[in-house]
């Protein structure tokens, strides 16, 4: 008898992981906007046609990629960002498994633009559906344009799924908000069918809230902060009587990156007890910085779960500090919500 296990050719390896990855438009956005941000952008520029399904482009002004650099980012499991078992415990970077371009690139048309400031031309590579197709010279400014054409133009089934484009924007948007709260000192910008939806300016941690939200959230809020030896816990609060009974502002960013916690979101809504009623929740903006080595990222593939050490630490001081907030602004505690 004949063997018959082979190793999978690498287009369909990445196409398979792929599915991990690439859920839909907002997973691409999510992923391009943390590489510019790594690669150190100042500037980011999101431009989407018809909710992603179209074009997902991302233009920034970051350190660029050499020639062969352009070419290796597309390969699974290659990645600048860590080299060795230890470093996945020092993480400072939002990427570090080297898979999202690999994956992208097997499930739509890519094309990358990309120049180092030192160097007077840049590159520009093609790959549709994980096959390289070209990279030639091009002039093009120094950082980097990813354009990525028509998602699961190869995977009929991916794409009939998607759901409408206000329903994938709203992804889109998501995934744009965390990104720009979790860096307010980058300038953003996102345009939707050439209309421009965000202008972001490089600020604060506030603006940036207002900037997003609407002006009218600043007088909703209430400043929380706490600094400990192994912990720094930073960010705002909405008053109780902004509370809403619907899923709204509820952020959590750990080391500069979004993150999701029931358990922690109970911490908050411990914080507010007694002061709105029990299915309201209040908004939250909470930037926790914390040694690197004190958490877990590596546990989902979208990285939007996180292991911490010491959460019931956490939990106690998140609870204590929102209360101390809350006490400073000196709440009263029943007052009329809307329905
Ligand atoms: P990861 O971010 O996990 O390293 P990716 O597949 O997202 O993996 O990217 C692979 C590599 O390509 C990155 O490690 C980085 O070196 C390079 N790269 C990707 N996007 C950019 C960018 N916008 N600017 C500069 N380099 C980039
Ligand atoms: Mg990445």
């Amino acid at each position: 008898m004949p063997d018959i296990i082979h190793l999978l050719p690498d287009n369909v390896a990445n196409q398979i992981a792929a599915g991990e990855v690439v859920q839909r438009p907002a997973s691409v956005v999510k992923e391009l906007l943390e590489n510019a941000i790594d690669a150190g952008a100042t500037q980011v520029i999101l431009i989407v046609k018809e909710a992603g399904r179209n074009l997902i482009q991302v233009v920034d002004n970051g350190i660029g990629m050499s020639v062969t650099d352009a070419r290796m980012a597309f390969e699974r499991h290659a990645t600048s960002k860590i080299s060795k078992t230890e470093d996945i415990f020092h993480i400072q970077t939002k990427g570090f498994r080297g898979e999202a371009l690999a994956s992208i690139s097997a499930v739509a048309q890519v094309e990358l633009k990309t120049k180092k400031n030192e160097e007077e031309i840049g590159t520009h590579v093609v790959i549709e559906g994980g096959e390289f197709i070209t990279q030639k010279p091009i002039n093009t400014a120094t950082g980097t344009v990813f354009l990525v054409k028509n998602l699961f133009f190869n995977v009929p089934a991916r794409r009939k799924f998607l759901k409408s484009n206000s329903v994938e924007l709203r992804h889109i948007l998501d995934e744009f908000h965390r990104v720009a709260l979790a860096h307010e000192t980058v300038q953003f910008q996102l345009f939707n069918n050439e209309e421009e939806l965000f202008r972001l300016r490089s600020g604060g941690v506030l603006q940036r809230i207002s900037e997003i939200f609407g002006r009218k959230i600043q007088h909703q809020l209430i400043p929380v902060s706490e600094q400990l030896e192994w912990i720094r816990l930073s960010g705002f609060i909405g008053k109780p009587e902004s509370a809403k009974k619907i899923r709204g502002e509820q952020f959590f960013f750990v080391n500069y990156r979004f993150f999701k916690s029931n358990y922690l979101n109970k911490a908050v809504q411990d914080a507010f007890e007694n002061l709105i009623p029990s299915k309201y929740l209040p908004s939250f903006f909470i930037y926790i910085e914390i040694d690197p080595e004190k958490i877990d990222v590596n546990i989902h593939p979208t990285k939007t779960e996180i292991k911490f050490e010491d959460e019931s630490s956490i939990y106690m001081l998140l609870r204590t500090t929102i209360k101390k907030s809350l006490g400073v602004y000196n709440v009263a505690p029943s007052l009329d919500f809307d329905q």
